[in-house]
């Protein structure tokens, strides 16, 4: 199964999550928190700007938000350059860690997150 079958529902609801908790430090913030310290550690963790993400995901041929359930069967993200900048993805599941680690039902592809 896909890590991220429903994909963009993933994203919404990280999304929402990071638009809308702004108490201190629950539940869902602390998993999200030792997923993403995981995540760091992980030699699949690459970084690059949303512009090259975008080009990346049209040179694969994923041209809208609809196709993004197709992202894992793509080969994996480059590995980051030294001076890279922009958001953490997954070279994997090619998913934005950071929303990815606030939604409930994302796991881990190599399966190292510490929650199901
Ligand atoms: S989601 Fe899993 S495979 Fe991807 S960067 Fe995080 S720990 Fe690594």
């Amino acid at each position: 199964m896909a890590c991220c079958s429903k994909k963009w529902i993933h994203i919404a609801s990280g999304l929402t999550r990071l638009a809308t908790d702004t108490t201190g430090l629950t539940r869902t913030k602390a998993e999200a928190m030792a997923r993403l310290a995981i995540c760091s550690n992980c030699t699949q963790v690459t970084r690059m700007s949303w512009g090259k993400y975008i080009a990346w995901l049209a040179k694969h041929g994923i041209k809208r938000i609809t196709d993004l359930k197709k992202l894992e069967s793509l080969p994996p993200l480059p590995v980051a350059k030294p001076d890279a900048h922009g958001p953490r993805l997954c070279r994997l599941c090619k998913c934005c860690l950071v929303i990815k680690a606030r939604s409930a039902d994302a796991f881990c592809p190599l399966d190292k997150w510490p929650d199901k």
